[in-house]
């Protein structure tokens, strides 16, 4: 049951407003506290992201063998004639500054030391990567990053941590008929509560992470519903590139590991992809063999399956030492052993899977979106980086070099904001709704969306089937709405909501993109057209 709250406890107030606390939300809020008081929303548990789970690392030069051109050749060329390339260079240049500053947050990457006695980080490589420069915690960077960046959050007085609230829609002066088009704050779901609240702010920053929970088979966890970008389309911001969702080629593939990701180092460190047989096939499809991009190894895995009517292939990596996988590979080695299979002496089974939205909100340099005030950071956001296929460990370096910036900008425009008064926002009216009577609604929808998500606009697509795929969330589109208007809001109706949104963006980007590009693949239009342009969305225009 639902306590009843006075107007004060419903209505909260602070200068800035992140909805997200990945490694983009928390290091955008340590960077703003000592200026600003800010409030983070997750609507999980706090740490819950996509952060937590990454396993492999965080690109940037620091060997003196490597140089920033590669790293910003090596992204151009991952990102398939499609990225920005300003958006390449300042991230790329910004790289070894935002990873130092996480080293100086606390974040203890691998060292070793080298044949002249010198301590230095240990770098992997990776697909696509000319030289090794991913700095990394053995196998789990992400939970190392998160959880440092965590504890320092938690120890900032001017950071109010809000656990457990999903943001559900933006509020904007357009929205209430207020002149010019600014940002005002946000609707939040308290869902221990189960009421919703007002959170007013001077600027909102969306870092809600991405959107691959839309496909059926996914290395992500449950909070990657693409919110950030259905909050940021419903309040009339510009979307690009969502046709390109990578998808991971090295999923576990076991029933009880819920698609545990076996890391992109493995391959960077010689496990070789096995057919069934054990005989290898990659190098039938490039010369890089395993060290191919992402996008090429995937299909390279789905074509295979589907050639011989297989449920997986395999990785092997067992040729290496024990000794060798145990300690470079600790969590991967682990949980395969819990499911009974030891890496060190057979092949792993695997599957691709959703992993990676290369598009998003439209931002500039500081992350600003078409809304003045309103920021998205991380991968909910579309800097151009990736174009039409991200380089491995390049989204992590994103997260922070864009949370700087957008701090950056924010603290600039802060003093202006602080002496203005907030507008006067009209609380949620929920008088008109009761309580859901059917929610097996919802568990249907979410199951038939995500499956035809998989089968339609997966990593293979055609004219036909994404046809079908857009009639299909067009008639579930209408029931949700209709569901929404009529029933109160909770976690699954909400993530359900934006999922069907963010899937009709998807659908409709790629029906835009007449050719065959990085993680796009249509079969009806395999080739490439000669100059390339993002794909870019308006509700504007598309509503
Ligand atoms: C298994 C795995 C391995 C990976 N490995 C690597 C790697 O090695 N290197 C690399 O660079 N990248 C890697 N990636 C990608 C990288 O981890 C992510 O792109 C990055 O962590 C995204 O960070 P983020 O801060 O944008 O979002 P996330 O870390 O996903 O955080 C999203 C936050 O938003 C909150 N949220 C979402 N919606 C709402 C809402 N409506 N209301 C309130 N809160 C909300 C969530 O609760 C969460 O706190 C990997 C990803 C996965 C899944």
């Amino acid at each position: 049951m639902t306590e009843s709250k006075s107007i004060t406890e419903l209505q909260h107030i602070c200068d800035v407003l992140i909805v997200g606390a990945g490694a983009a939300g928390l290091s955008l809020a340590l960077k703003l506290a000592p200026f600003a008081n800010v409030n983070v929303l997750s609507k999980g548990k706090l740490a819950e992201g996509s952060t937590l789970y990454a396993q492999g690392g965080v690109a940037a030069v620091f060997s003196d063998d490597d140089n920033i051109e590669d790293h910003i050749q090596d992204t151009l060329v991952a990102g398939a004639n499609l990225c920005d390339e300003e958006a390449v260079r300042f991230t790329v240049s910004n790289a070894k500054e935002s990873i130092q500053w996480l080293i100086d947050t606390g974040v203890d990457f691998d060292t070793e030391v080298d044949q002249l006695g010198q301590t230095q980080y240990h770098l992997t490589q990776e697909g696509g990567h000319s030289h090794r420069r991913i700095l990394h915690s053995a196998d789990a960077t992400g939970k190392e990053i998160e959880n440092t960046l965590l504890s320092a959050v938690k120890k900032h007085k001017n950071i109010n941590l809000m656990e457990g609230y999903n943001a559900i829609d933006l509020i904007t002066s357009r929205k209430l008929n207020l002149p010019a088009n600014r940002i005002l704050g946000a609707y939040v779901w308290n869902r221990k509560a189960e009421c919703v609240e007002t959170v007013k702010a001077h600027f909102v920053t969306l870092a809600t992470g991405g959107a691959s929970k839309v496909y059926q088979y996914t290395s992500n966890p449950d909070v990657s519903s693409g919110d950030g970008i259905a909050l940021a389309w419903r309040s009339g911001c510009r979307i690009a590139n969502m046709e390109f969702n990578q998808f991971h080629p090295t999923c576990l593939f076991h029933p009880d590991a819920k698609s545990f990701l076996l890391s992109e180092a493995l391959r960077g460190e010689g496990a070789l992809l096995l057919r069934p047989d054990g005989t290898r096939f990659m190098p039938d499809f490039d010369q890089r063999a395993e060290l191919a991009p992402r996008d090429i190894v995937a299909r390279a895995i789905d074509y295979e399956m589907k050639r011989l009517g297989v449920d997986c292939m395999y990785l092997d990596i067992s040729h290496k030492d024990k000794e060798f996988i145990v300690k470079h590979f600790p969590t991967i080695y682990r949980r395969c052993l819990l499911l009974g299979i030891d890496m060190a002496v057979q092949p792993m089974p695997i599957v691709p899977a959703a992993h990676y939205s290369c598009g998003g909100v439209m931002i500039d340099h500081h992350g600003q979106t078409d809304i003045d005030g309103l920021y998205a950071i991380g991968e909910v956001s579309y800097t151009g980086l990736h174009g039409a296929n991200r380089l491995a460990s390049n989204s992590l370096l994103e997260c922070i070099v864009y949370a700087h910036a957008c701090a950056k900008d924010i603290i600039n425009r802060l003093p202006f904001y602080k002496e203005h008064k907030f507008a006067i926002i009209p609380d949620w009216d929920d008088s008109q709704v009761e309580n859901s009577d059917e929610a097996v609604v919802i568990q249907h929808n979410w199951h038939e969306l995500r499956l035809f998500m998989w089968d339609y606009v997966g990593i293979v697509r055609t004219d036909k089937r994404l046809e079908r795929a857009l009639r299909r969330v067009q008639l579930l589109q209408q029931e949700i709405d209709e569901y929404y208007s009529n029933f109160k809001v909770g976690n699954n109706l909400l993530e359900l909501r934006n999922l069907v949104q963010v899937a009709e963006i998807i659908i409709k980007s790629a029906m835009q993109r007449k050719e065959s590009r990085g993680l796009h693949y249509n079969l009806d239009y395999p080739n490439q057209l000669d100059n390339p342009q993002p794909t870019i969305l308006s509700p504007d225009k598309n509503s």
